[in-house]
C-alpha cells in the first residue's frame, strides 16, 4: 500500500490505496494533513505556524494570569468545540469580554473547517486555507486559553469538562458546539473502505491525494466514484468531484449517486430535485434511489436489495449521527443521542450549560435539520444568553427559521438554489453562494502581522 511516494500506478480501489484507518488519527493535526497532502500550504504564504503546544495561554501568560483579566477574576467560561456558533462567540469576546470571566476553548483540532465551502474545495475552486478557521489566533484575540484535545464528557457534579490526555477544565458557564459524526460507520467495511464526510478535515485532506493518484494512473478504464447519500452533501460531492476529476485527469470517469430514499433531497422543493436530476443526466451522473447499503469490501459496495456496485472511490455522506459526549455525560438526549436543549439553548435541566449546532436538538423543534445555517444563526443568541446568564439577566429564546436558502455548488461555476418553495440555477447562484461563504469566513481572518 503506497502513499504519494511514486509507487507503481496500479489499478486499485482508492480505499485500498490510501490506508484511511491509519491516517485518520494523524490527520487531526495540521502537520499531518500537510504531510498527507504532500504540501505545506502555509509555507510561502507567510501564514505558516509551527505545531501548537497542546495548551496555549493567550499572549503566553503562563501562570501570570490571562491577558486582559486581573487575577481576581476567577469565573470560567468554557467553550467545548470550535463549531459555527463558537467561532462567533470568540469573535464577539474579542470586541467585548464578559466582565468577570476568563474563557477557555477546548478543540480537538486547532483548525475548524467551514463545510459550506468544502464542495468548492473538492471542485478545485478554493484552496484548503480558504475553508479553514484558525482557532488559536482567534482565541488569542478574544483573550481565551486554548486546549487542543478531545473533550470526552462533562462531570456535572464537579463542573468540569473531561478532556482526553489533559487535566479536566473547570467551568462556571459552559457551551458545547462539537458538531456531529456520520450515520452508518459501523456497517461492515465502511470505516475501512469508504471516505466519510466526518471528520471533515479528513475528507479535505484526502481530496488532493486522490486527484493526484489518478492523474498518475495511465489505466484507461473508467475511474468509478460511488457517492452514498441523497442529501445536499451527497449531491454536491457527486457533482463537484466529477467536475474536479474531469478537469484534472484525462481518464474516463463514472459517478453514481446512490441513496436509500424514493427521492433525492427529501423535504426540499420538487423543483430543486428536478433540476438536480436534469443536471445529473446532462453530466452522465447516474442517480440510483432506494438502495440501502449493507456494507462494503475492497472495491465493492453491497446493498440490501439490488446488485453490488464496484467502486474505486466510495464517498459516505449519509447524514448526521451524534458523538457519545452527551450520553457519556449523563445529560438528556433524544433517541439518536443528541443533547436536548430548551429554547434558550440551555441543556435541558441545566442552567449553566448550553449546547448548539448539530450536537443539540431543540426540545421544542426536534425536526430542525442538522445544518450549518442553524449553528450560524444560533451564534448571536448564544452570545446574548451567555452574557445574560453571567450577569443574572433574562435569557432570549431562539426559534429556528422555517426555511433557509439552499445553495448547491455543481462544481462548474454554476449552482442550484431553493428558497420558499422556489428553485433557481445558474452562474449568478454560484456567485451568490461564493459571496455569502467568503463574507462569513472573512469575519474570522486574523492579520497577525
Ligand atoms: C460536504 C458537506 C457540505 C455541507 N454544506 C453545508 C451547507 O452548505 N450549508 C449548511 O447549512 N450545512 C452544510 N453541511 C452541514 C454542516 O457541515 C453541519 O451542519 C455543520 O458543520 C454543523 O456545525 P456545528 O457548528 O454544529 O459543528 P461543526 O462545524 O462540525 O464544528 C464542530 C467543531 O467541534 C470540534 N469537535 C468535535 N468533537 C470535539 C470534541 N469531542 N472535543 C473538542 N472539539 C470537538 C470539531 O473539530 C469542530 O471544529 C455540510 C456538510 C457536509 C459534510
Amino acid at each position: 500500500m503506497t502513499r504519494q511516494d511514486g509507487g507503481p500506478p496500479v489499478k486499485v480501489c482508492v480505499a485500498a490505496a490510501v490506508p484511511l484507518r491509519t491516517t485518520r488519527t494523524d490527520l487531526h493535526s495540521r502537520a499531518a494533513i500537510e504531510r498527507f497532502a504532500g504540501t505545506n500550504r502555509r509555507h510561502g504564504s507567510g501564514r505558516f505556524k509551527p505545531p501548537l503546544p497542546r495548551t496555549q495561554d493567550p499572549g503566553r501568560m503562563g501562570s501570570a494570569g490571562l491577558a486582559g483579566y486581573p487575577r481576581a477574576m476567577t469565573r470560567d467560561l468554557v467553550l467545548v468545540g470550535g463549531g459555527h456558533s463558537h467561532v462567533q462567540i470568540l469573535e464577539s469576546l474579542a470586541l467585548e469580554p464578559i466582565p468577570g470571566f476568563k474563557t477557555t476553548v477546548v478543540v480537538d483540532s486547532p483548525i475548524a473547517i467551514y463545510s459550506g465551502m468544502v464542495p468548492g474545495f473538492v471542485a478545485g475552486q478554493y484552496q484548503a486555507r480558504d475553508l479553514e478557521i484558525d482557532i488559536p489566533p482567534l482565541a488569542r484575540k478574544a483573550g481565551a486559553r486554548v486546549v487542543v484535545a478531545r473533550a470526552t464528557e462533562i462531570d456535572r457534579t464537579r463542573r468540569q469538562v473531561i478532556v482526553a490526555d489533559e487535566p479536566p477544565v473547570s467551568f462556571d458557564l459552559a457551551s458545547i458546539n462539537i458538531g456531529s459524526t456520520v450515520v452508518g460507520l459501523d456497517l461492515p467495511g465502511i470505516r475501512d473502505f469508504a471516505l466519510p464526510t466526518r471528520p471533515i478535515a479528513d475528507l479535505v485532506a484526502y481530496i488532493d491525494p486522490l486527484v493526484a493518484r489518478f492523474q498518475q494512473n495511465v489505466d484507461r478504464t473508467p475511474f468509478r466514484v460511488v457517492v452514498v447519500g441523497g442529501g445536499a452533501g451527497g449531491v454536491e460531492l457527486a457533482f463537484t468531484l466529477q467536475a474536479r476529476l474531469l478537469k484534472e485527469t484525462d481518464r474516463p470517469i463514472s459517478v453514481q449517486l446512490v441513496h436509500s430514499g424514493r427521492r433525492l433531497m427529501d423535504g426540499y422543493p420538487m423543483g430543486l430535485v428536478r433540476r438536480i436530476l436534469r443536471q445529473a443526466a446532462r453530466r452522465g451522473i447516474r442517480v440510483i434511489p432506494e438502495r440501502r447499503v449493507m456494507g462494503a469490501e475492497e472495491g465493492t459496495v453491497r446493498f440490501e436489495t439490488g446488485d453490488p456496485l464496484p467502486f474505486d472511490a466510495l464517498i459516505w455522506v449519509v447524514g448526521a449521527a451524534s458523538h457519545p459526549f452527551f450520553r457519556d455525560s449523563g445529560l438528556p438526549t433524544d433517541s439518536r443521542g443528541f443533547g436536548i436543549t430548551r429554547s434558550t439553548l440551555q441543556v435541558e435541566g441545566e442552567d449553566d450549560l448550553f449546547a448548539v449546532g448539530d450536537c443539540a436538538t431543540l426540545g421544542d423543534f426536534p425536526e430542525t435539520p442538522k445544518a450549518g445555517v442553524y449553528a450560524v444563526r444560533q451564534g448571536p443568541v448564544l452570545m446574548h444568553n451567555l452574557r445574560a446568564r453571567a450577569a443574572g439577566k433574562p435569557l432570549e429564546s431562539y426559534r429556528p427559521q422555517s426555511d433557509f436558502l439552499t445553495l448547491l455548488n455543481l462544481g462548474d461555476g454554476t449552482a442550484l438554489g431553493a428558497k420558499w418553495g422556489r428553485s433557481f440555477e445558474g452562474r449568478w447562484v454560484m456567485w451568490l453562494k461564493d459571496r455569502i461563504d467568503r463574507k462569513f469566513m472573512r469575519r474570522f481572518e486574523i492579520d497577525d502581522s
